[in-house]
């Protein structure tokens, strides 16, 4: 089985993706984790990776393909749900032409969920730990429940960053949905509200997806 998640920003894919990965037995693998795995291993991809993070450029279609193809191969390119990829209808068109993909997960967000959420956010300056005012508040305000640490807000979740990233997704990778419409089903999560219990949105997918009989 071989899946894609797709949504904006803020949009929960990381949230879901774990989900799925339990109830239908893929495995998640966010582009994120990889990139930092290649920089993390000096491959020789990730070094030219790094040469683009480390500028803060954006990593281009050619490289960020190789360095997804390679970690594809390493876990066997057949059991996945791929969250983070593809970005850009360049890179579906390279994923579509080295493998067929069974479906499309598609989160459906409205921008001001998007805002709500993200600006929610905060983190702990020690220990990294993320908490979110809507869903997972920290027992006291500004202090971290796991070390005591002080939280803060990513300049990213602040919502003038937040609609920038937006955006860069309309623009960007939302020509992606349209390029795979009518090739690979696409299952549609609706989310319209912010604080949406994740269990049931999770049901609903997988729902969905034995309905299209993509799952057993
Ligand atoms: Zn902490």
């Amino acid at each position: 089985m071989k899946f894609l998640i797709f949504g904006p920003p803020g949009s929960g894919k990381g949230t879901y993706s774990t989900r799925i990965e339990d109830k239908i037995d893929v495995e998640h693998i966010a582009t994120g984790d990889i990139f930092r795995e290649a920089v993390k291993e000096k491959t020789e991809l990730g070094k030219r990776v790094k040469e683009y993070l480390d500028r803060g450029d954006l990593v281009p279609d050619e490289l960020v393909n190789k360095v997804v193809r390679e970690k594809l191969k390493k876990v066997g390119m057949d059991n996945f749900l791929l969250d983070g990829y593809p970005r850009t209808v360049e890179q579906a068109k390279f994923l579509n032409d080295i493998m067929d993909i069974d479906g499309l997960i598609l989160l459906d967000v409205t921008d001001e969920i998007i805002i709500k959420r993200l600006s929610s956010r905060r983190i702990c300056k020690d220990c990294g730990e993320v908490f979110n005012k809507l869903f997972h508040p920290p027992e006291e305000e500004g202090v971290c429940d796991k070390c005591g640490g002080d939280l803060y807000q990513r300049d990213d979740d602040k919502p003038d960053v937040i609609k920038d990233r937006i955006n860069t997704y309309e623009e960007r990778s939302e020509p992606v949905i349209d390029y795979f419409e009518g090739k690979i089903p696409i299952v549609v999560n609706r989310c319209r509200k912010a604080n949406a219990p994740i269990d049931a949105m999770v049901k609903n997918i997988i729902d969905q997806m034995k309905e299209r009989d993509l799952v057993s």
